[in-house]
């Protein structure tokens, strides 16, 4: 290991407000880490305007080197600074790719609509047309 990201002067106090909650470790906080229990997930995204239980700020530095507990998956939803470049745009793609993933589907039609053929009391015969 060898010396905290303050040490290394990797990442700049940009929000005062906002620590990295790592031990010993003084940097601004870029990124907010959630435990999803249920999912066992990590999900590593921009810094949440809320705190919230399970959640932690981490500095740019601590966000990157971050590894989930055993069996537990990684979701980063920010960009590697290294290969930084990417517009608010493709966050937002991202979001919406995961927001229409979530969304329970409409039940898939079978065939083509069956075509009433009788009624037997309150009860209809039903026959698919033939394709
Ligand atoms: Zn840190």
């Amino acid at each position: 290991m060898g010396g905290s990201a303050a040490e290394t002067g990797y990442c700049p106090r940009v929000s005062p407000g906002r620590r990295c909650t790592r031990p010993a470790c003084a940097c601004a906080a870029t990124a907010t880490l959630t435990y999803v229990y249920s999912d066992q997930t990590a999900v590593l995204g921009p810094l949440a305007v809320y705190a919230e239980p399970h959640c932690y700020d981490l500095c740019a530095a601590h966000a990157q080197r971050l590894t989930a507990p055993r069996g537990w998956e990684v979701v980063r939803l920010v960009p590697d600074p290294a290969t930084l470049g990417p517009s608010s745009d493709d966050l937002e793609a991202l979001a919406d790719a995961v927001r229409e993933a979530a969304r329970p589907r409409p039940l898939a039609p079978v065939g083509p609509d069956p075509v009433e053929i009788g009624r037997r009391g309150h009860l209809r015969v039903l026959r698919a047309t033939d394709a």
